[in-house]
């Protein structure tokens, strides 16, 4: 398990995370949840190694992480503005991280046919991302976060940039996989229903702290104060 303790993330004089204690369970895909400036970027890019904790601290499986940088992490992490190389080909995106780890080419080649198949692109390894529909980028992405066989995924509101019919496709696609891989994961998003639709653990965050931790039927029935409520609140 991820274990998270006391963390927390000060920008000049503003706390931006207060004191966050949380256990991310081996295998599970666990969303952030929360209104824009509540904190939760930030938390997971303390997570990831990209930003330094004022305080507190994170271990996975007993060893501390706190000062490991995101390098070597071993977590593979898709943001919104997902950063495919546009001139590279598929492969040469999803091969991208092996490369930088020195894998032999024909690792690389195995992996990257491997990967190609999982997110259902084998016929476009040759095309370069800059050809692909959103949708296909973004399982591109997805791709190259896993191509090192990474410990974690984490995902930062991945589907946003997407119209809603084919967010809700790829919501589908992305719980798929991150079941069949078993692959635990952490994605940050703001919108409920994808929180609800995706997620066994929703940690819904609010001004930093985290307001309630539950399955989405918990939070759902059993809200525990009126900002989730409302937050959650799906007749909206
Ligand atoms: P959003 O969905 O809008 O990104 P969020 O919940 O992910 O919201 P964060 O991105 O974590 O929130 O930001 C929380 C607060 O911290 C915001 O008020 C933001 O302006 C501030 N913040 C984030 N990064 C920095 C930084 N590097 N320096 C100063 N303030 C920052």
């Amino acid at each position: 398990d991820l274990v998270i303790e006391g963390l927390c993330k000060r920008f000049g004089a503003v706390d931006v995370v207060r004191h966050v204690d949380l256990t991310v369970p081996d295998g599970k895909l666990v969303c952030f949840l929360g209104p824009s400036g509540c904190g939760k970027t930030t938390l997971l890019r303390m997570i990831s190694g990209l930003e330094i904790p004022t305080s507190g601290r994170i271990s996975m499986a007993g060893a501390d992480l706190t000062d490991v940088p995101a390098n070597k992490r071993d977590f593979g992490m898709v943001f919104q503005s997902l950063a495919l190389f546009p001139h590279m080909s598929v492969a040469g995106n999803v091969a991208y991280p092996l490369r930088l780890r020195g894998t032999g080419k024909s690792k690389q080649a195995q992996r990257v046919s491997d990967l190609l198949q999982l997110i259902q692109l084998p016929h476009m390894a040759q095309s370069p991302v800059s050809k692909l529909s959103g949708g296909q980028r973004q399982r591109v992405a997805i791709a190259r976060a896993l191509a090192s066989d990474p410990k974690m995924l984490l995902l930062d509101e991945p589907l946003s940039a997407l119209d809603a019919k084919l967010r809700e496709a790829m919501q589908v696609e992305i719980r798929l996989l991150q079941q069949r891989l078993g692959i635990t994961t952490i994605m940050v998003t703001h919108d409920q229903r994808e929180a609800m639709t995706m997620a066994d653990v929703i940690v819904v965050m609010h001004q930093g702290r985290i307001a309630q931790i539950g399955s989405p039927l918990e939070v759902y029935r059993n809200p525990v104060n009126e900002f989730v409520a409302d937050f959650i609140g799906l007749g909206n």
